[in-house]
């Protein structure tokens, strides 16, 4: 079976501010043709995570998949994973600041708080329930990516609207950030 890659919707879609649905059945062909999609639309547009509302399927599903590119040169590598019907059980009081952007909000960076350290539960794409920690920037992206199962985009987020920049901006600064 091969991967499609599928079109990712933007903000003003009403899908992307929609409360997704719980995913019943995860052996279900069509969710793992859903999963295997999604992992073939993240890795071609250069994002370190993607979730189903994004491409106009209010599931509570998505896909975290960390690894350098070119929108995110420090991200780190690791195998790209399903998460299907997630939730955060507990946080740090730490939150820290960091840069976000958003396939569904191209051009825009800004500077989002998160908790620094998070601990999850989920279901794999075998159906396995599963409990795991995460930290800095892979913690970033579950709460990213989980937000858009509420219908909140990185943007609702953010303190100020001085925290936005665009993204020929945001590449600058990388760049000087880079040379320090
Ligand atoms: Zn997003």
């Amino acid at each position: 079976m091969v991967a499609e890659l599928l079109p990712i919707i933007e903000l003003g879609n009403p899908t992307l501010r929609q409360k997704a649905s719980f995913v019943e059945d995860i052996h279900h062909q069509p969710t793992q043709k859903l999963i295997d999609d999604l992992m073939a639309t993240v890795a071609k547009s250069n994002g370190v995570g993607i979730a189903a509302p994004q491409v106009a399927e209010s599931s509570r599903l998505f896909i975290v998949a960390s690894r350098p590119n070119q929108r995110y040169p420090n991200a780190p590598e690791m195998e790209p994973t399903a998460m299907i019907n997630p939730a955060i059980i507990a946080h740090s009081t730490e939150v820290v600041k960091g840069w976000e952007g958003c396939l569904s909000i191209p051009g825009i960076r800004g500077l989002v708080p998160r908790y620094e350290a998070i601990e999850v539960e989920y279901i794999d794409r075998n159906g396995k329930p599963q409990k795991q920690e995460f930290t800095d920037f892979v913690a970033r992206i579950f709460q990213h990516e989980h937000d858009h199962l509420d219908g909140i985009v990185f943007i609702d987020r953010v303190e100020s609207t001085i925290d936005m920049i665009t993204e020929q901006e945001y590449q600058k600064l990388m760049a000087k950030d880079a040379k320090k």
